[in-house]
């Protein structure tokens, strides 16, 4: 059972990576870049190549399938996952945390509440951004969305888009999402954990749901690690000689020894703990990362977007400055370049920021819509 939990703990370590890898922008320099390009472009192209060839092409194929469908179809299975850890980690909180651990000396029993309490508001602002529509455009409100959203800027958003599925000209800000076939005002992203779209309606849920949880999880590791830290310090535990497996001699207590002591003695409640820490950190980043497109003013789609275009500008200019070191260049030739990177750089300032009105701004425009 101990070795399922430490798979368990390595398993949501790597997850955790893997989905805060996915924030860095591929396009920049920098290790989380490289980090990104490595999972989400190298890797998947490398996969698709030589995996075929040594496991065959069938079971690869069905790994694709598999793959395409828990994250590009519309389907419940992330819901019932996060329900199950949850409702799952929160019983198994109270019945080995405060079960096993309160009355506590250290820790007042109004805790046991506020767990509930806690646990209780984030159920309901997980119901909220999972019920609220994000802003479905439709034939009847489409001209409302065309007056709201109407800075095209010829690059992240061009004037009289029309979306063949839906039939609709494309407002500026929203994107049509293959997955829930709608296109969504202020589009952010599709989340698969609340099986819809994260638009201009409901996205201050979304930050709510984030926060909302992110405190729960640094709150519970803040008990769970008060309860270590009075069974480290009641029970002596670094005072203690200790008998390891292979070894004849007894060893001194460590802090690492201690911890690996409580893991052994209380595995169900130091696993969950440590499960609470990870998610925390994890949703925190994930926040922040979220706070400071608040501040820019653009939403997750806009973001990759304007990096991707910016990205190609800055090729294009490179090249022009790797012709423009040849020697042998006509004057002729060397003017037009360089009004051609003139142009360029006028281009690039027209991709610059969206909304750059500053976070409390932004944050209140975000609660109004
Ligand atoms: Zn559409
Ligand atoms: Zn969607």
């Amino acid at each position: 059972m101990e070795l399922l939990y430490v798979l368990i703990i390595y398993t949501t370590i790597g997850a955790s990576c893997f989905y805060l890898i996915m924030c860095a922008d591929p396009n920049k320099k920098g290790v989380g870049a490289f980090l990104n390009r490595l999972l989400y472009i190298r890797l998947p192209t490398f996969f698709k190549v030589v995996a075929p060839r040594i496991f065959g092409r069938k079971p690869i194929e069905l790994v694709f399938k598999g793959f395409n469908y828990i994250c590009y179809t519309n389907h419940p299975l992330i819901q019932i996952m996060y329900l199950a850890i949850v409702i799952g980690g929160f019983v198994l909180y109270i019945l080995k945390g405060f079960g096993d651990h309160f009355p506590n000396r250290r820790l007042s029993d109004l805790h046991h509440y506020m767990a509930y309490i806690m646990t209780g508001c984030c159920l309901v602002v997980y119901y909220k951004v999972c019920s609220v529509s994000p802003g479905i455009i439709t034939k009847e409100n489409s001209r409302y969305y065309q007056k709201k959203y109407n800075k095209y800027d010829g690059y992240l958003f061009v004037e009289n888009n029309v979306c063949k599925t839906c039939n609709i000209v494309k407002p500026a800000r929203s994107k049509h999402c293959r997955i829930c076939n709608v296109c969504v005002a202020k589009f952010d992203h599709h989340c698969v954990w609340v099986r819809q779209c994260i638009g201009e309606k409901n996205y201050k849920y979304f930050l709510l749901f984030l926060l909302s949880h992110c405190i729960l999880c640094l709150y519970a590791t803040y008990i769970g690690g008060m309860v270590f830290y009075g069974r480290l310090m009641d029970d002596k535990l670094l005072e203690l000689n200790y008998y390891i497996q292979g070894r004849p001699e007894p060893v001194k207590g460590s802090l690492f020894i201690a911890f690996q002591y409580m893991f052994h003695k209380y595995t169900a409640f130091f696993f969950i703990v440590i499960i609470c820490a990870v998610m925390g950190v994890t949703l925190l980043i994930f926040f922040t990362y979220h706070c400071t497109m608040v501040a820019e003013g653009v939403s997750t789609n806009e973001k990759i977007k304007k990096s991707d275009i910016k990205h190609a500008l800055e090729s294009e200019v490179k090249d022009i400055d790797q012709k423009l070191k040849r020697e042998d260049i006509p004057d002729e030739e060397k003017k037009s370049l360089i009004q051609q990177k003139k142009e360029l750089y006028k281009e690039f300032d027209k991709v610059q920021q969206y909304f750059p009105r500053g976070f409390w701004r932004n944050l209140q425009e975000i609660k109004k819509l």
